[in-house]
This record gives structure tokens, sequence and C-alpha cells, in this order.
């Protein structure tokens, strides 16, 4: 029997797994879920709600409440929170502050991985994270953990927020990066951390072709099926 295809890629914040993973579901014909772009959606209601990032009832009933989707595939995936198109809005940096301390919340995860897994049930997807391996599809049969330097990954946003039009030093790009892997790393609830099994991939010197042909390489070694449904 075929196993359902899930590819996991988890990883700190610029590290480059998007870009990868996005390369990678679409070199595949698979679905890529960005589910960091689930918490940016329920910070971003948040936000706009002015319910108080310190309330977990209240965030948890809001992520509930968030009618998050996806639409697109491979590069050009657009993100849609209740009915409107948040692609960029959810990029921006108070939000990345607001989906790091949304997603410490229990509630708030329960209810993003319930949808995950929802999105996830019929395989075929490169799902993209820091719990995707952990803990949104434990049994998946190929993981990746990416890395890169905090140097690295804190130039790499610092460019991204350049070219969004938004204005910031390096210095507090690489400050505010820092943080949020902290807090990423010791929640309590799916901290960041390599799923066991996983394939480890330092990004730092590699550009984002060559990691490509890493991962491709990988998958067609596995023993899980790619070839069309
Ligand atoms: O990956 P991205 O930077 O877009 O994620 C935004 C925030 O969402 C991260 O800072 C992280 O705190 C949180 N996140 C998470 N679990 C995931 C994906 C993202 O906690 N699976």
């Amino acid at each position: 029997m075929k196993q359902a295809l899930i590819i996991t890629m988890d990883g700190p914040s610029g590290s480059g797994k998007s870009t990868v993973a996005r390369g990678l579901a679409r070199k595949l014909g698979f679905l890529y879920l960005d589910t960091g772009a689930m918490y940016r959606a329920v910070g971003l209601k948040a936000l706009r709600s002015k319910v108080d990032l310190a309330d977990r009832a209240a965030l948890a009933r809001l992520a509930e409440r968030a009618r998050i989707g996806f639409k697109g595939r491979g590069g050009k995936v657009r993100v849609f929170l209740d009915g409107a198109d948040v692609t960029r809005a959810i990029r921006r940096p108070e939000v990345s502050e607001a989906a790091s301390r949304v997603a410490v919340v229990p509630g708030v995860r329960r209810a993003l991985v319930k949808q995950q897994q929802m999105i996830g049930r019929s395989g075929r997807i490169v799902a993209e994270g820091r719990d995707t391996g952990t803990v949104v599809f434990p049994h998946a049969p190929l993981k990746f953990f990416v890395t890169a330097s905090l140097a690295e990954r804190s130039r790499r946003r610092y460019e991204e927020h350049k070219s969004a039009g938004h204005r910031m030093s390096l210095d507090r790009v690489m400050r505010e990066v820092h943080r949020r892997d902290r807090r990423d790393r010791s929640r309590k609830v799916a901290p960041l951390k390599e799923a066991p099994g996983a394939i480890r991939i330092d990004n730092t010197r590699l550009q984002s072709g060559q990691v490509l042909d890493t991962l491709i390489a990988y998958v067609h070694r596995s023993k899980t099926h790619v070839s069309p449904s």
C-alpha cells in the first residue's frame, strides 16, 4: 500500500526553509502548507481586533473562529483570513512579533494543528514550520530540519524587510530574531526542536538551489512514493 506522503520541514526563522519547502512542493507537484502563515494570520486577527496578547482564553477562541485558507499552488500561494487576502499584511514586522506570542498559547496551537492535520489528510504535501515533524505529522516518512547561523538568518530577514519597504537596522533585526528563537525553543507546548530521524541541513553557506537538489536526492532515496497519484 502506498504511504500518504508528507514531507516536513522545520527550523528557525530565516533559515531559508520556506524557499526550499516551496521549491520542493513545486518540483514534486505537492501542496505547500505554510503553518507559520497560520500563526501569523491569528496574530494579525488579534492585533486587528485589539485582543490582549496575554489573554490566552481570548486568543484560543479567536484562533478557533479564524477562517484561514490558502489558494494556489507552488510559489504563488495566497493566504486568506476570514475571506480577505492577507498575504502581504501577515509579513509586517509587528505581525511577526504577534505571531510568535500567540504561538505559545496551547489553545491556539490546538486549533491550528487540527486544521493542519485536516489539510494533510490525503498526503502529498510539504509542511513547513516549527513543529510539523514533532507534533503535527509525527508519522511523516521524511523529515527535514533546516538551520543557518543567527548572523546569516538575521541578514536574510533584514533584506526581506528592506525589499518590502520596512525600515529596521540589522542590529534590531538580529535582536528580534534571537528573541523569537528563544521563545520558540523554550515554550512548553511544541517547542522548536529536531524531530527524531529528521535530516539536518545547515543552510548557512548554501544557495537555495543547492539545498533543493540535496532535498530532492533524499526524496528519491527514501522509500516513499512520489509518483503521480
Ligand atoms: O515561519 P514564520 O516565521 O512565518 O512563523 C511565524 C511564527 O509562528 C514563528 O515566530 C513561530 O513562533 C510560530 N510558528 C510556530 N509553529 C509553527 C510555525 C510557526 O510556533 N509550526
